[in-house]
């Protein structure tokens, strides 16, 4: 396995909208092993792969190995098939936008289909932080990032934090 440079905002392969991963070859399951121990390594809970600057609908994922063992998951071409009616605010960071915690509202469910690297189709609903990791990850697939969905009162703070990164 392999240490991949995490791209930092404003990189603009972050804002690109992700291509489906036609078929889960050995070069994309090592892919999906380098991104979980980059992860890992960067103190992340999630990464996807335009955060290591592939434009690949992929992410990889394991909220509780801070507190817990790892379970690293693979999720290729995920897709949100439902989503809970009520919103939850959470504070999100992102391994590419260092520094700037997001206050964010999003579904406090969410039901999510996937491919894992065993090539096994999977539906899961996700709730808690992992609901919130979930699409905040989906979110890079389409080049939408947590910066984009702050609350308004919260928005000329955040504007400011990224000053000092797109200098
Ligand atoms: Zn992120």
């Amino acid at each position: 396995m392999t240490l991949r440079p995490i791209v930092l905002y404003p990189d603009p392969v972050l804002r690109r909208v992700a291509l489906p991963v036609a078929e889960i070859d050995a070069g994309m399951k090592s892919l999906a092993a380098d991104m979980i121990e980059t992860m890992y390594h960067a103190k992340g809970r999630g990464l996807a792969a335009p955060q290591v600057g592939l434009s690949l609908r992929l992410f990889v994922m394991d909220c509780g190995w801070k507190e817990g063992p790892k379970n690293p998951r693979v999720f290729f071409n995920p897709e949100i098939l439902a989503a809970s009616p009520n919103l939850a605010t959470n504070t999100e960071g992102c391994l590419s936008i260092p520094d700037v915690p997001t206050q964010v509202e999003r579904p406090d469910w969410v039901l999510m289909g996937w491919t894992d690297e065993a090539g096994t189709r999977h539906e899961e609903r996700f709730t808690g932080f992992e609901a919130v990791a979930a699409q905040h990850e989906l979110d890079h697939l389409n080049g939408r990032l947590c910066i984009d969905l702050v609350a308004p009162a919260q928005r000329e703070a955040t504007r400011l934090l990224l000053e000092r990164l797109e200098t």
